[in-house]
């Protein structure tokens, strides 16, 4: 949860429209808290910029007042994601370290992209669940088959009521030919579609994939949300290479031509190559200073017709990766200056939410100091973010669907 609240925090610092969550209330309440943190950093880096001798402008990505008032106007959504059937979004590793061959030289270990594998003793270890997000990484190099995949469905039914308000939008991971089990969940969906401000569907490929898309798309109608299409190239391999944003833009490619109503967003490989192969392919809405704001030009557009561009890049596990090493070197300073994450009485770390906070107290907060300490690095931290996130709004109209999300693995932390 600490790691979620921080990734929110950096990214929303760095103006991501949307951060994509499991649907577990209390990840979506570290997400909401790690967002109210940026708006604490953000005032706070302007009061001290006010007192700094020198132009702050030149140091941080945006003056820290512009980044006040963007969180203000225009915080990011949360999303949570939900599957209709086994997703591989929607698992952990599990094995039992009593069966590994005494000689095997861990190779599960090393190639873990979260360090979710330890092996305290000999016989002894295992996969640690809040770290794995499903990846298969350590199946694929196991050489005894020890290592399983143990899926789950996340149900709206398990998300309380209550914690609904939290939400802003919806993400459905599906697969072609499950159309029964989409149609089942879209119905129980019911009662957050009235309270949700966007619908994303995301989807690998398939031979059938338009098809399967059309059929969901009359399946959903009337719909009275902004929908997104989000093409599922590679899924989780983003930090793999340059070469595995390649699936999402074939699958892109397909989706645009089949001129499907609503917006389509990249996902499933993208990483920092993305952009620049959305930029020689032409596929980015450009700029145009004469033309007026989308939103004026279709004021009533909810993304019911096609649109011939990519309108959003979601990133996954290299938005992860590439903030990891920056938020551990980042926390010393921050701790100070933000609310200590509470505890319950257990021991056990909790999320809170500002409007929530009183069901779960927090201990009362230090006096920060004046100076954010390790600015250096809250600038590199912000500046890796904007890389990812301010990329596809360069030379872009932006409008609510031209959306840079960050999503932390539907199984989570
Ligand atoms: S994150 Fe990937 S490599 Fe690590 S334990 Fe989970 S599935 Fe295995
Ligand atoms: S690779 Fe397989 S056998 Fe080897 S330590 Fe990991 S889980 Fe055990």
């Amino acid at each position: 949860m600490p790691t979620i609240r921080r990734l929110a925090m950096v990214y929303a610092l760095a103006g991501v429209d949307c951060v994509d969550v499991a649907a577990d209330v209390a990840v979506v309440a570290a997400a909401r808290q790690g967002v109210a943190d940026a708006m604490i950093v953000a005032k706070r880096l302007e009061a001290q910029a006010s007192r700094a001798v020198g132009s702050w402008d030149s140091l941080l990505p945006q003056p820290p007042h512009a980044l006040t008032h963007r969180l203000k106007d225009d915080l990011p959504w949360l999303m949570v994601s939900l599957n209709d059937s086994a997703d591989p979004h929607f698992r952990k590793a599990f094995f039992d370290a009593a069966h590994c061959p005494p000689d095997c030289p861990r190779p599960c270990e090393s190639i873990c992209p979260t360090d979710a594998i330890h092996f305290p003793d000999h016989g002894q270890g295992g996969v640690v669940p809040r770290l794995c997000y499903g990846c298969g990484r350590c199946i694929a190099v196991c050489p005894v088959d020890n290592i399983v995949a143990q899926a789950h469905l996340a149900r709206p039914e398990d998300f309380l009521p209550e914690a609904l308000n939290q939400v802003d939008a919806v993400e459905i991971h599906t697969h072609v030919g499950r159309q029964r089990e989409f149609a089942a969940l879209w119905q129980r969906l019911e009662p957050w579609r009235g309270q949700i401000k966007l619908v994303s569907v995301s989807c690998p490929d398939n031979p059938n994939i338009v098809e399967y898309l059309k059929a969901l798309h009359h399946l959903m109608a009337p719909l009275t949300l902004p929908l997104i299409w989000q093409t599922d190239g590679r899924p989780m391999s983003g930090d793999l290479g340059k070469g595995t944003t390649h699936a999402t833009l074939r699958l892109a490619q397909k989706v645009l031509a089949a001129d499907l109503p609503g917006y389509v967003q990249l996902a499933g490989g993208t990483n920092a190559h993305t952009v620049h192969k959305l930029r020689e392919l032409g596929w980015l809405k450009r700029a145009n200073p004469l033309s007026p704001p989308l939103a004026e030009l279709y004021p009533n557009d909810l993304g019911h017709t096609p649109h011939p561009w990519v309108a959003g890049i979601a990133y996954g596990s290299y938005a992860r990766t590439l903030m990891m090493p920056l938020l551990e070197t980042l926390e010393p300073y921050l701790e100070p200056w933000l609310q200590p994450w509470p505890q319950a009485a257990n021991g056990e770390t909790l999320g809170t939410h500002p409007s929530t906070s009183s069901q779960c107290p927090v201990p009362p907060a230090k006096e920060p100091p004046d100076r954010l300490g390790g600015l250096d690095d809250l600038v590199a931290a912000i500046d890796q973010a904007r890389h990812l996130v301010g990329g596809i709004k360069q030379g872009q109209e932006i409008t609510p669907s031209a959306m840079g999300k960050v999503a932390w693995g539907e199984s989570g932390f």
